[in-house]
């Protein structure tokens, strides 16, 4: 019987297929964790070989061989692939498709892992002196040989593409004979610059680290509990630099790409061991270069996004995870794992630590530190002794507001300009209004495609659609009445910029969204400015919230917050308040302290009540106690399935389907919920609906969806619609 080959192909088939050995092949020489390539119906398709077997329960006569092994030794480890098939089984995924995601696209693709060259010109020849003599003629050539001269281990390519004609001049030395091309390994990382030094610990990060270290060389679990500014950062460093001391490497993951360059900025400045940086917005090349590097433990530090999570590492040594509340670390298309979930179960499996650091942290985290799966940390105070930020209600029910703004938050920016300190305003919209309406008749502009309201824009004339990016230019008249009095309804970060500019007509306002950042580097440049002093007042959504430091801030304010609390989805309490603290922290970093101003209607409202009273710890128990009682998440588990169709009847028809097969199984703890037209019912011309099964038994509801995974086909056939199921959903 010949040996079997049990391969994972990229496809979207929740199996793993056989195929035999590449013909003449000796399959005593493969190890699992190699890339192939192999015959898949009419295609060829790159997969990763996981096991070698010595039967299949496949006629062998019918099983074809592989085409090519791609890889002399495997790009996974054995670690790797147990993480792997443990996340393609806990979220239900094909696990052809997961491995793939864990590579670098260029590799995914079946490009070449070997180690990159780069060919350099070295001197040859009759020696410095020697060799001068037959280039007097050419200035060119005696400026190249005296710099190949310096240096004679080979002249670096970027030196020689500034210089003018300089591919030129190197081949007519090297006609001469006075210098040699030769390939050499590309340099994974530049020259470093001495490492600067660790700052004193206080003692709260003293015994977080401790605690830490403790722990290194097994599996332990820790939350970072640390307001803003409280030094979360300098205890990853202090870690990092004792696992680097014995010899491991540390991944350290960040929500947002925009986050990774100030923090790549402080652990180049403290480490000079090579360093990896890996996220969707670098280019492929790059992207490759880090896996690699980071697979053969040529660097030891990388800082990625959540598709790092996956990426194979030579010493694994310590995971760190900030900003461990955020969202973003929840794929949420396609392989809709959380980077989060999938660090602590690959600290687990690796049998090292891992830190999940926030100020805010996620009902989840704490649910597990009251369970005693993770250890809690706690830095409750500000390193450097500033002050915490002081929050005030602003009720503003009866009042004049000019563009939102009430008299008394207008009066607190003047006083704030007045003394040359910068203002914070936090608005949850860009854009200039939500809606268009019409005075004379009530018409409001819509989406053609979405069940949603077009966004003025009113700085570029457009009318555009959050939901499927359909724009047009900004209408004058109704569509309905042909009246000219269409007016502006709601907030949005352009709005509020414009009404601060005509109300502080000295101020330098500055605008901080998606809109004003698209251009590459105009992010940096905003945040350049503020640092220097450049703004009096920021003006921005979310993205002010993430990370970036504003110590010249001593005013934050929040122009709605009731928005927030009027949501159907049950995390919006939670993300409100999580918004609400780390907006304030970016205030009053250093010597003066800062005051948060949220505007609303509701002064009386629980959440904003034992938030502001108790901070967010008490808001967090009050919070987990309404989820205890209903059974949501973290007291409960979720699979959602989404379908969409171009035919409005057909997603319902299909989730119902899949009800009623849910509720014939025998799972006495799940509720089915749904189906419900989801919360945006249709976009970009799609309608769609979604099916909620909740549990409190996380085994009993994942064996319900497998069960429905395989009724998935035949449902299909009698009505067609595009689905996806998500564990652990965290937008319902
Ligand atoms: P976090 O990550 O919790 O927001 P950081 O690590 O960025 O906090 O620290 C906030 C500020 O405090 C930084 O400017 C940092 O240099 C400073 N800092 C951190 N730890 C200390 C310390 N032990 N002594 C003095 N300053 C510190
Ligand atoms: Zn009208
Ligand atoms: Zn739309």
């Amino acid at each position: 019987m010949p040996k079997v080959l049990k391969i994972a192909v990229q496809a979207p088939l929740r199996s793993v297929f056989d195929y035999l050995p590449p013909a003449g092949s000796d399959p005593d020489t493969l190890r699992p964790g190699v890339r192939v390539q192999v015959p898949f119906g009419p295609r060829r398709r790159i997969g990763v070989l996981l096991e070698i077997a010595d039967s299949s329960e496949l006629d062998p006569a019918k099983l074809k061989p592989v085409l090519a092994v791609l890889d002399p030794e495997p790009l996974l480890s054995a670690d790797d692939l147990a993480l792997l098939t443990w996340a393609s089984r806990y979220y239900h995924y094909p696990i052809g498709e997961a491995l793939a995601l864990a590579f670098a696209p260029l590799l995914r693709e079946g490009k070449s892992a070997a180690p990159e060259t780069v060919r350099v010109l070295c001197p040859e020849g009759p020696g410095a002196a020697g060799a001068a003599a037959l280039v007097k003629r050419s200035p060119r050539q005696a400026e190249l040989l005296r710099l190949l001269w310096e240096h004679p281990g080979g002249l670096p390519p970027a030196i020689l593409a500034g210089l003018d004609g300089g591919k030129h001049t190197a081949n007519a030395l090297v006609g001469k004979g006075l210098a040699r091309w030769r390939e050499q390994a590309a340099q994974v990382a530049a020259a470093l610059p001495a490492p600067a030094p660790a700052l004193e610990l206080n003692p709260g990060q003293t015994a977080a680290v401790a605690r830490v270290l403790e722990a290194l060389g097994g599996f332990r679990a820790f939350l970072l509990d640390g307001v803003t500014g409280s030094g979360k950062t300098e205890v990853y460093l202090r870690l990092a630099g004792e696992v680097l001391a014995r010899g491991g490497q540390v991944m350290v993951l960040v929500p947002e790409i925009s986050l990774t360059p100030q923090l790549e900025a402080r652990f180049r400045a403290r480490f000079p061991a090579p360093l990896a940086v890996y996220h969707s917005g670098l280019a492929a090349g790059e992207r490759r270069r880090a896996w690699l590097a980071m697979q053969r433990g040529e660097a030891s530090i990388l800082l990625g996004t959540r598709s790092a999570v996956f990426m194979p590492l030579r010493a694994p040594g310590l995971i760190v995870l900030d900003e461990e509340h955020d969202a973003s670390f929840k794929q949420h298309d396609g392989f809709r794992f959380s980077a989060r979930d999938v660090a602590v179960m690959r600290a687990h499996l690796l049998k090292i630590p891992v830190v999940l650091g926030s100020a805010t942290p996620s009902l989840e985290s704490l649910h597990n530190v009251r369970q005693g799966r993770y250890q809690h940390l706690h830095l409750p105070e500000r390193a450097g002794g500033a002050a915490p930020p002081l929050f005030r209600l602003l009720d503003i029910r009866g009042q004049r507001l000019v563009e939102g703004l009430s008299p008394r938050l207008l009066s607190e920016i003047g006083q704030t300009l007045g003394r040359r300190e910068q203002v914070l305003l936090f608005v949850n919209r860009r854009g200039f209004a939500p809606t268009l309406i019409c005075h004379a008749c009530g018409w409001v502009a819509q989406c053609g495609c979405c069940d949603a309201n077009l966004v003025i824009h009113f700085g570029e004339d457009r009318l555009r659609c959050h939901h499927c990016g359909h724009e047009q230019a900004l209408i004058r008249a109704c569509a309905k009445c042909g009246d000219t009095g269409l007016r502006p309804l709601g907030l949005g970060t352009e709005r509020i910029e414009a009404a601060l500019e005509e109300h502080f007509p000295e101020a330098r306002v500055a605008r901080i969204d998606r809109d004003s950042t698209r251009r590459k580097g105009s992010l940096q440049q905003l945040l350049d400015d503020i640092q220097a002093g450049r703004v009096d007042i920021l003006v921005g959504t979310q993205m002010l919230a993430k990370g970036h430091h504003f110590p010249k801030v001593t005013l934050v304010g929040i122009v709605d917050v009731d928005g927030g609390l009027h949501s159907t989805d049950y995390r919006a309490g939670e993300r409100t308040a999580q918004l609400i603290m780390q907006v304030a922290g970016r205030a009053g970093r250093e010597d003066r302290p800062g005051s948060v101003l949220l505007q609303t209607r509701q002064p009386g409202h629980p959440l904003l009540c034992s938030l502001i009273r108790e901070g967010y710890a008490g808001f967090a128990e009050g919070c987990a106690a309404e989820r205890a009682a209903a059974g949501l998440p973290p007291f409960g588990y979720q699979a959602l399935w989404r379908a969409e169709s171009a035919e409005a009847d057909r997603p319902g028809r299909f989730l119902a389907g899949l009800a009623e097969s849910a509720g014939r199984m025998r799972a006495p703890s799940l509720q089915v919920l749904g189906p419900v037209p989801a919360p945006l019912a249709r976009r970009a011309g799609k309608h769609r609906a979604q099916l909620l099964l909740q549990s409190p038994r996380r085994g009993e509801l994942h064996g319900v969806v497998e069960t429905l995974l395989d009724a998935v086909p035949a449902l299909l056939a009698g009505c067609r619609v595009q689905w996806s199921m998500d564990i652990d959903p965290v937008d319902v």
